[in-house]
């Protein structure tokens, strides 16, 4: 696959490590001009931006925390700076909602109120209100592409807040789906299994050994196994698949 998205422009929250830096790398190899989003670590971002220009792409940084008051304006509002600035218009044929919270793994019994609404307001919401206020920037045609997880088809217990959000996430896409069909703008979500993105916990062999069993290739999977399905379904040649929900799990959920 060479350049299959020259001349788009794309927009990855969350893009300043992990999944989401491996997209914006894999988006920008294709030809986009990929808006790399952060929440509290610019230099990471600009590390992101800098691995795509040394790679021949062009990128830009723009930052906002997600779930904190006005967070979706101040996005909107550097992000068709950046696309007037590179572009001289505001068009955004691709918009990848990455960007996520994670909880620590508490007990369901030990949850609580705060922590619900914080992870919601990051993953769910926060997706809901950027495709929103992004749909008048977004063609016909155009991208939508929610990171879910694997953990809303296996059972995790201390995971359930973290899995009932990516839940609520995945009938944005089922619903947008629909919604959006007739303006062929297409929305898929993709789920990641366990997947090595530089954390301290997944260099834990306590950690690593039994995340690593739960594939059927017995592994973690690497961020550009992830970004490389997200790739496929911003190109013209995943024009038939909307409303679905494509397993990027090494086979985590075979059973
Ligand atoms: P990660 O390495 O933890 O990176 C998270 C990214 O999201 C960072 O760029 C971070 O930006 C940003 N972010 C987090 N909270 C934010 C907020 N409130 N506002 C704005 N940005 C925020 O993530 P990852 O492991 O690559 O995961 C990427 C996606 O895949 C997520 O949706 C995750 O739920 C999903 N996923 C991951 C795995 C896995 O095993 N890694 C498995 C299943 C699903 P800053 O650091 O700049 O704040």
């Amino acid at each position: 696959m060479t350049s299959t998205l020259t001349g788009k422009t794309a927009l990855v929250t969350g893009s300043s490590r992990g999944i989401g830096r491996a997209t914006a790398l894999g988006l920008a190899r294709e030809g986009a001009l990929v808006a790399v989003h952060y929440g509290r670590d610019k230099q990471a971002a600009q590390e992101t931006v800098g691995l795509i220009e040394k790679d021949g792409g062009r990128a830009f940084t723009i930052g906002a925390e997600l779930g904190t008051p006005g967070a979706i304006d101040q996005l909107l509002d550097q992000l068709e700076t950046g696309l007037r600035e590179h572009t001289g218009a505001t068009v955004l044929d691709i918009l990848v909602n990455n960007a996520a919270a994670t909880t620590p793994g508490n007990a369901p019994e030990d949850v609580s109120a705060e922590q619900i609404d914080q992870i919601f307001a990051v993953n769910a919401k926060a997706p809901f209100l950027l495709v929103q206020r992004a749909l008048g920037l977004i063609p016909d045609g155009g991208r939508i592409i929610n990171i879910s997880s694997a953990v809303t088809r296996m059972a995790m217990p201390p995971q359930v807040v973290y899995a009932m959000s990516k839940g609520a996430l995945d009938q944005l896409t089922l619903h947008l789906a629909r919604h959006l069909a007739p303006r062929h703008i297409t929305v898929n979500s993709v789920l990641p299994g366990a997947t090595d993105n530089g954390s301290a916990a997944f260099q834990m062999p306590e950690v690593r050994e039994p995340m690593s069993q739960l594939s059927a290739f017995k592994r973690l999977g690497e961020p550009e196994e992830v970004a490389d399905v997200v790739v496929f379904l911003a190109t013209d040649r995943a024009r038939w698949i909307t409303g679905a929900s494509l397993d990027a799990t090494g086979g985590s959920l075979l059973g």
